[in-house]
């Protein structure tokens, strides 16, 4: 095969097309795709996630997601071209018998407005569309979409810079993540009590709520198509931080947790 655009590939094939063509078998409940991965073989029996309203998805088990393409490169274990052809072979010879479903346009993720009210002042020299942050998974619209970015200066230099807010959505702190491999993965501004926050609680509506392990795995699975995501800031978890997480699915009405 020739010369394969991944724009069209992208545009073209749904991405529950994509399920069909790649022989999985996975269950659809309110809108989204789940089943093991049969690459991660982790994360459990609902690991994989697509979500055809954002043409995206999400892999708890391998902590990655993406486009259609990347889903196939992944599912697949191949090459993004490899993966592209894939696509585009299995559309043209007419396996397409998914009809196409109406998708939401523009890639922003989610709604910011519970975020008006604020207790500090926003940073405003991070930059949301910075390589390192393009490195780590990161779309610059999520970044945006969170307030996060690389920090050029400050005491989160060098670092990913994103903002934690009460579950009012005041914003109290920003946490930098480290962009390499290095230690520790977080750190906190002076005087900043992580054990006391649940990161991304502001964003939560009612449902089933994913506990994840970093901040940065919550921005990449929102980004993908993960509702409900939040994290708790430290390696190692309290009492008192399940007590806060308790009344928080309380108030919330949530009635379970899908752990990764
Ligand atoms: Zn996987």
């Amino acid at each position: 095969m020739a010369y394969i655009d991944f724009a069209t590939v992208k545009e073209q094939v749904p991405i529950e097309q994509a399920i069909e063509q790649l022989g999985l078998s996975l269950k659809e409940r309110n809108g989204q795709w789940r089943g093991a991965c049969p690459i991660c073989q982790s994360g459990g029996e609902r690991a994989l996630v697509v979500t055809p309203a954002k043409r995206a998805f999400y892999c708890f088990g391998g902590r990655v997601g993406g486009d259609v393409i990347a889903f196939v490169a992944h599912i697949r274990n191949c090459s993004m071209k490899d993966a592209a052809e894939f696509l585009a072979e299995g559309n043209s010879t007419g396996t397409s018998s998914v009809p196409r479903k109406s998708t939401r346009s523009g890639t922003v993720p989610e709604e910011s407005s519970k975020e008006d009210v604020r207790s500090l002042r926003p940073l405003t020299y991070l930059q949301p569309g910075h390589e390192a942050a393009l490195e780590l998974g990161l779309e610059e619209d999520t970044c945006v979409s969170f307030g996060a970015g690389y920090a050029p200066k400050g005491i989160m230099r060098g670092r990913l810079a994103i903002p934690i807010h009460d579950w009012i959505g005041n914003l109290v702190a920003y946490c930098g993540r480290t962009v390499m491999q290095d230690s520790p993965t977080l750190i906190f501004p002076n005087g900043f009590r992580p054990e006391e926050h649940i990161f991304n609680a502001n964003r939560i509506g009612e449902g089933e709520l994913v506990l994840m392990r970093d901040p940065l795995d919550v921005l990449i699975a929102t980004q993908n198509g993960i509702d409900n995501a939040v994290c708790f800031l430290t390696e190692t978890v309290t009492p008192h931080q399940l007590q806060i997480l308790a009344a928080f699915m309380d108030s919330l009405r949530i009635e379970a947790i899908e752990l990764h």
